[in-house]
């Protein structure tokens, strides 16, 4: 399948790798929104958080992104986490995916 977050995961295309276990990669996204901007990729592919039914996963997903965000040093001054589903929910690439932003106070109401 030609989707750039599994060659991320597999490591046959280039990240900047945060944090990784056996379920998630936690990369630096290539176009960061705030100083600090993850992306916590799961392993297996997931078109949206809609094809996603594991709820042990989706717990970790959450898990992971407070690890990275405490890695990042984000964690006491603040993050935000967002799961982007599908075209109006302004997402661009189909693998799931949890962003982490953080590292200056985000000003941006929700929608
Ligand atoms: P979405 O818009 O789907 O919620 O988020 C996709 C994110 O992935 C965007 O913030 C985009 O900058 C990031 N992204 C897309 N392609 C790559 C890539 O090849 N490497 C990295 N590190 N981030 C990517
Ligand atoms: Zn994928």
């Amino acid at each position: 399948m030609d989707c750039i977050f599994c060659k991320i995961a597999a490591k046959e295309a280039k990240s900047s790798v945060v944090l990784e276990n056996e379920r998630f990669i936690v990369i630096k996204d290539i176009n960061p929104q705030a100083p600090e901007h993850m992306l916590v990729i799961t392993k297996e592919h997931f078109t949206t958080l809609l094809d996603c039914a594991d709820k042990g996963l989706l717990g970790d997903m959450l898990l992971m992104a407070k690890e990275a965000a405490k890695k990042a040093g984000i964690d006491e001054s603040g993050f935000r986490s967002v799961i982007n589903t599908n075209e109006e929910g302004g997402q661009t690439v189909l693998h799931l995916h949890m962003h982490i932003l953080g590292g200056r106070p985000l000003t941006g109401r929700m929608g």
